[in-house]
Parts: structure tokens; sequence; C-alpha cells
């Protein structure tokens, strides 16, 4: 099986860190009125240059290379202010970048799926951007259905889990290699992550979306009850959920389907990066059955239900409590 190169993880960390960057300075100077799109999710400038930005790279490092990425650049190019402020923002990092360039590095190489594609959110959790709470870039090489690497960047996730410093990281894994954390203040070597060891379902900390609309927030009171689990769920936006997973910071994280969309499936870059971080961590994925997240469909895991996510020591109690509340 083709599998990734060394270089595709410096690309990997590089990719992210940069755009990250970027992110971050357009936050800090204009965390703007968000445009809505027909899922409702809020699309910044932020996101499109963060966008561009990987399109950029890719097109230098692997110009053959294909993206499945959450934007495209129809709606920007309708806006041509917004165009403007996008291209000034990536200007900073690419003295290169004009308008026709960065919709072009916007659509680089986009495909809906294949044998072989890096997949990106550019900000994942832009509502917690927007808010100011977590979000992560997150960028990840899919292989013949299975996620080779896979990077995290969340600029401010700090949490009481140890790896995890308390002024953002960057977080990554390779197939085979482990999961590790990057201190994006000190620059120091990277630390290996380590998912928990709990077994014991009543110390189980469980993680969820902030946002309510994205889950079931009574089907997880009962599931809490179900384990017996003391806690409250602890509520963040983003993929930085599963680098606290990762970390050793929670047992669980539950992506279950809210009343008002039974029929959501998940984006695969919502999820991709996510689940190799903790996977090489120790931690467990698979959808609310059990089944393994399948990455060969396209844009969407078609053919997955919501998500499980644990330590690895919990999955199947937990697997079974969600049988017993009819998730
Ligand atoms: P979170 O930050 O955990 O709430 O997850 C954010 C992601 O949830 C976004 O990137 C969306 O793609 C995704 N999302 C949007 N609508 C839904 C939904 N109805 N159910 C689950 N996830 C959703
Ligand atoms: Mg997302």
């Amino acid at each position: 099986m083709t599998t990734f190169k060394p270089d595709e993880i410096q690309f990997l960390l590089q990719t992210t860190r940069q755009a990250m960057q970027l992110v971050q300075m357009i936050q800090g100077e204009m965390v703007n009125e968000a445009l809505t799109k027909e899922d409702r999710s809020p699309v910044t400038v932020a996101d499109f240059a963060a966008q561009a930005l990987v399109g950029y790279h890719l097109a230098l490092a692997y110009p053959n290379d294909l993206l499945v990425a959450e934007e495209d650049s129809a709606r920007l190019k309708s806006d041509p202010a917004m165009l403007g402020q996008v291209t000034q923002f990536v200007q900073r990092l690419v003295q290169a970048a004009t308008p026709d360039r960065v919709t072009a590095w916007i659509d680089h190489n986009r495909v809906d799926g294949g044998e072989r594609f890096w997949t990106l959110d550019p900000i994942d959790g832009t509502k917690g951007f927007l808010r100011g709470d977590q979000y992560a870039v997150a960028l990840a090489l899919v292989v013949e259905g299975q996620v080779m690497l896979g990077a995290l960047g969340c600029p401010h996730l700090n949490s009481n889990a140890e790896p995890i410093p308390n002024s953002g990281a960057l977080f990554y894994a390779a197939r085979g290699y482990g999961a590790w954390a990057i201190d994006l203040q000190q620059n120091h070597t990277a630390l290996r992550l380590n998912a928990s060891g709990r077994g014991d379902p009543t110390r189980a900390r469980i993680l969820r979306s902030f946002e309510s609309g994205h889950t079931n927030t009574s089907q997880i009171d009962d599931f809490a009850r179900w384990m017996n689990a003391k806690g409250e769920p602890v509520l963040m936006d983003s993929q930085a959920k599963y680098a606290v997973l990762a970390a050793g910071g929670a047992e669980i994280l539950l992506r279950l389907l809210s009343s008002k969309q039974p029929d959501y499936r998940e984006k695969i870059w919502d999820q991709a990066a996510g689940s190799i971080v903790l996977e090489e961590a120790g931690g467990r994925i698979s959808d609310l059955d059990g089944k393994p997240l399948d990455f060969t469909l396209g844009r969407s895991l078609a053919r997955n239900r919501g998500i499980l996510a644990t330590n690895g020591p919990l999955h199947s109690s937990a697997l079974q409590a969600l049988r017993q509340i009819g998730a």
C-alpha cells in the first residue's frame, strides 16, 4: 500500500502552522461579519485565506496532489470586497498573492474524493472561532481510505491534560509513528500523546460539541446516566476535542445525531485529522454502531452514523450504553 514520505510530514507541519498563523492574525484584527452558507456554518475571510494558503503550498510542493476541502471560491468570486481582504491577508505570507491567484489556490486540484488526497478544514469550529473559543486548522492525508497523516493546529487550546501546553499547540500523527504535540510558544521537542488509561465508566469524562444543534444533548445526558459517569459533559468546539482525548484529558467524545438532523453525515475533513491523532495516541474511534469510519466515499462519511471516540478501554462499554439508550 502506498503510504507517506517523511517530507510529507514536514509539509503537513509547516503548512498547518502557517495556516494557523494566518488565521490567528485575522482573528486578532477582524473577527468579522460571517457569511452564512446553506448549512448555516459561518464562513469567514480566515476560512478562505487559510485554504488559499494551503492550496498555494500544495501546488508548490506536490503539484499533482489532490485536495478535498470545505470551501470553494465561487462565493468569494462574487464578493470582490471580501476577495480583496482575503488577498491582502494572504499577501502577508505569500507576496505573490493576487485575487486571481487566491481563487485559483482555493480551488487548486479540488476533488470530491479519490484514492489519495489531502483533506482540509481551514477552520474547524468556525462558531468557536467567532466566539473566541476553540477552533482548529485540520489537515490530513488519506490513502486508500485510511488516514495516514493528520495535523490539528489549535492556537489556544489549554487543558489540564499534561502534554497540552497553556498557549496552544500543533498536534499531529503519522500512521504507525504515534501522536505528538508541539508547543507553539516554546517550539520545543514534540511530546508524545497517550490517551487516558481509565477503564472505570464512573470516572469517564465526556466531551461534546458546544453547539447543541450539532449533537443530541438529552441523549448525551441519558448516556452519562447509563454509564454512571459522574462529571458534567465538557462542551468544546472543533476537533480540539480529539486533541484533549489523545492527551488523556477525557475518555469519551460523542457526536450523536441531532433530532433536528437525524440524517446528518459527518464531513471527512471534520474527522480525518482528529481520528488519526486519537488512534495513534492509543484511542479508538468508530461510528455509533461500532463500524469503522469509511473515508472512501467522497466528502462525507456517508455510511457512518455519528461518532464515538474513546480512550480505548471504555469503547465497548460506551457502545453498549449507546445501544441501551437507542442512540
Ligand atoms: P463541533 O465544533 O464539534 O460542533 O463541530 C463542528 C462541525 O460540525 C462543523 O465543521 C460542521 O461541519 C459540523 N456540523 C454541522 N452541522 C452539523 C450537524 N447537524 N450535526 C453534526 N455536525 C454538524
Ligand atoms: Mg469543520
